[in-house]
């Protein structure tokens, strides 16, 4: 039962006069349901490369993308984009809230986008916000809310459409290493109780540590230790 299936995926980028660069050589990995996996590589090793792509923002030069069981290679834009939009929540380093919205707002406006009521949004929202306990901070603009605050509030919106793949990229690496901590620490509270599935980039490997694999992206390849 995989969630997220890899196979041979390469991605070559052409850059104009200074010629094509393959970031990815032929990927492979499977992520069962409930699976939480660290992805570690050094910076510019292709990781964020690879999680678009198995997020369905960007297609491989050549290998196959399942989601859920479901071959994406060929597949409409639009296909796709539905696709992204009801299986997959991402998470960045820096958390891309809308300013002008609250924390509240934030979370729900993806499901409003996806059809959902207002009242069963909201509903939604309170209660994802508690579980990562920020309820209390649902009216503030993410101005208002320490770094900390506005990257749980951003799990939240990862996961308003619930999601059955999470991917995340560097998702606490602009926190101190005491609420990245704790942030961490949330955010698995809220992977676990949901089942879902998570591809989680990370530097930290105390992080990575507590997962339950780990893969290591280098050379375009992906290799588990
Ligand atoms: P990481 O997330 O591991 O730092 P990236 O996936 O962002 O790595 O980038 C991997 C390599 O691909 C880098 O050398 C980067 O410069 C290059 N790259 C990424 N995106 C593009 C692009 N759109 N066009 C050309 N080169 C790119
Ligand atoms: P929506 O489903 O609300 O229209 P999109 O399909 O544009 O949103 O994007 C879904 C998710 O992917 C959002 O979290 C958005 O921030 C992110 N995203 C969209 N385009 C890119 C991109 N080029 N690079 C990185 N993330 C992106």
């Amino acid at each position: 039962d995989l969630v997220l299936r890899l196979k041979g995926i390469e991605k070559t980028y052409n850059r104009g006069e200074a010629g094509e660069v393959q970031v990815l050589r032929g990927a492979d990995l499977e992520l069962g349901r409930g699976e939480v996996v660290a992805l570690v590589a050094p910076s510019g090793a292709g990781k964020s490369t690879l999680l678009h792509i198995a997020g369905l923002l960007d297609t491989p030069t050549a290998g196959s993308v399942e989601i859920s069981g479901e071959a994406m290679q060929g597949r409409s834009d639009r296909k796709r984009t539905a696709t992204r939009r009801s299986e997959v929540g991402f998470v960045y380093q820096f958390h891309h809230l809308l300013p002008e919205f609250t924390a509240l707002e934030n979370v729900v406006l993806p499901q409003l986008a996806n059809g959902v009521g207002r009242g069963a949004a909201q509903a939604r929202s309170l209660d994802l916000l508690d579980s990562v306990g920020v309820k209390d901070r649902a009216e503030h603009r993410p101005g208002a809310l320490s770094g900390g605050e506005q990257q749980r509030v951003a799990f939240c919106r990862a996961m308003a459409n619930a999601p059955k793949l999470l991917l995340a990229d560097e998702p606490t690496g602009n926190l101190d290493p005491e609420t990245s901590d704790r942030v961490f620490a949330a955010l698995m509270a809220l992977v676990r109780e949901t089942g879902l599935s998570a591809l989680i980039a990370t530097h930290n490997l105390e992080l990575a540590a507590r997962m339950d694999r780990c893969v290591h992206l280098e050379a375009g390849l992906l290799r588990e230790g």
